[in-house]
């Protein structure tokens, strides 16, 4: 094992790190990928990739994630590695970012070498978390959802919604989706979105009305307070919730007896007791990590009348399956830029060589762009 890792390490001396390039792909890059692959595909793909990785569980050194709380929002950082590769992803929930023209979600990641610590990829992972989220909420659905379940609520229609939308028709079955949020513009957005894509869409004046009729109900909203997106008299036997919105402490969608009404599933058990609609309810509160589910070693729906809840609040594991996808589809692709992010040394213990003068010239008001 030693020898293995000494003979991946060592690289002759006149060997540049340069030649171990990091790839940056932007948003734009992203956007190319999903089009030229096609969105379903790539929803896919992409629940593939993270149900593959869940069913590795064991194998991961896994963290809740860093959290830097604000009166406004939340900046995070999610770590995660196996003994080849090592994620993280940075990113942040400012729930009324649209004031300031911004998403209420940003972020980035990196992917990097675990036998050198080499970052092999930059990544935007704004457009990535949507589609990991959407493709993570498709998966449990697949497991715990009645497998007939072709209607779904869908409550708050802002930048995830779509990607909710479209996973659900494409991954799980789903055919009608009954649209609510208290703002009308954003529900117009989300119905004129959805035109074309065969879901029969209903703009809905309530969350009560929105949850009539529905076998699946998505909660996607973005407000820094426990709300109550869903109570219990909403319910109804069968119901499977796909709670997304919850996500941080003191940001709650789920009245506390949705949960007690539910069977409840979560990513990773220590962060979601923090973080999901559980951080209402006792330490000891009865849930089931999903991978658990995914590699039979725990039961998901066992009756067609079980309510079921997902409390999804994004793992960083999802990060680390869509960085090496998007890292093995761009090279497939040829989309991104190499970065040049690690200094190029012909002496990798010369550090001090990129501050001579004749290595680097200083950089000029001209070379330099002026940041806005
Ligand atoms: P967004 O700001 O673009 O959209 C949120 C929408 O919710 C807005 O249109 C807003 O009007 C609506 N809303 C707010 N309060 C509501 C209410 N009481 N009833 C109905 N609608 C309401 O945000 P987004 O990027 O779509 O993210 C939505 C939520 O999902 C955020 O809370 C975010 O933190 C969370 N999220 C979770 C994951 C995960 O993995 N679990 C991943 C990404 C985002």
């Amino acid at each position: 094992m030693h020898q293995d890792l000494h003979m991946t390490t060592t690289r002759p001396a006149h060997t540049p790190l340069a030649s171990l390039p990091t790839r940056f792909l932007s948003p734009t890059d992203v956007a190319a990928l999903v089009r030229t692959r096609g969105l379903p595909v790539c929803l896919n793909e992409l629940a593939e990739a993270i149900g593959n990785d869940f069913l590795r569980w064991p194998d991961f050194d896994k963290t809740a994630r860093v959290a830097a709380h604000s009166e406004v929002g939340v900046i995070e950082l999610m770590p995660i590695a196996d003994t080849s590769q090592y994620a993280f992803k940075y990113v942040n929930g400012h729930p009324y970012n649209a004031q300031h023209g911004l998403p209420t979600v940003m972020a980035f990641g990196v992917l990097a070498d675990v036998a050198t610590g080499a970052p092999l990829l930059v990544s935007e992972l704004t457009l990535t978390t949507a589609l990991r989220t959407a493709a993570t909420s498709a998966m449990a659905a697949r497991t715990l959802a009645r497998p007939d379940s072709r209607t779904m609520a869908l409550i708050g229609n802002g930048a995830q919604s779509e990607f909710q939308a479209l996973a659900f028709q494409h991954l799980v079955g789903t055919t009608q989706v009954r649209l609510f949020d208290v703002d009308p513009a954003a529900t117009a957005k989300l119905v004129r979105n959805l035109a074309g894509s065969g879901l029969v869409v209903t703009a809905c004046a309530s969350t009560a009305e929105a949850v009539q009729g529905a076998d699946i109900v998505t909660t996607v909203t973005a407000d820094k307070t426990n709300a109550t997106i869903l109570s219990a008299d909403m319910l109804a036997p069968g119901m499977h919730i796909n709670a997304v919105g919850g996500d941080c402490p003191g940001k709650t969608e789920l009245a506390a007896d949705v949960l007690r009404a539910a069977r409840v599933f979560v990513e990773y058990e220590p962060q979601t007791r923090l973080e999901g609609d559980l951080q209402q309810m006792p330490a000891d509160f009865p849930v089931t990590e999903l991978w658990r589910v995914l590699a039979g070693q725990a039961s998901g729906r066992t009756r067609p009348e079980d309510i079921t809840v997902f409390d999804s609040v994004g793992f960083a594991l999802e990060d680390y399956s869509a960085l090496r996808y998007l890292h093995a589809q761009a090279a497939a692709l040829g989309l991104g830029q190499p970065l040049a992010l690690i200094p190029a040394l012909a002496n990798p213990r010369d550090l001090y060589s990129l501050t001579r003068p004749a290595a680097v010239p200083a950089p000029t008001r001209t070379a330099v762009p002026e940041l806005v």
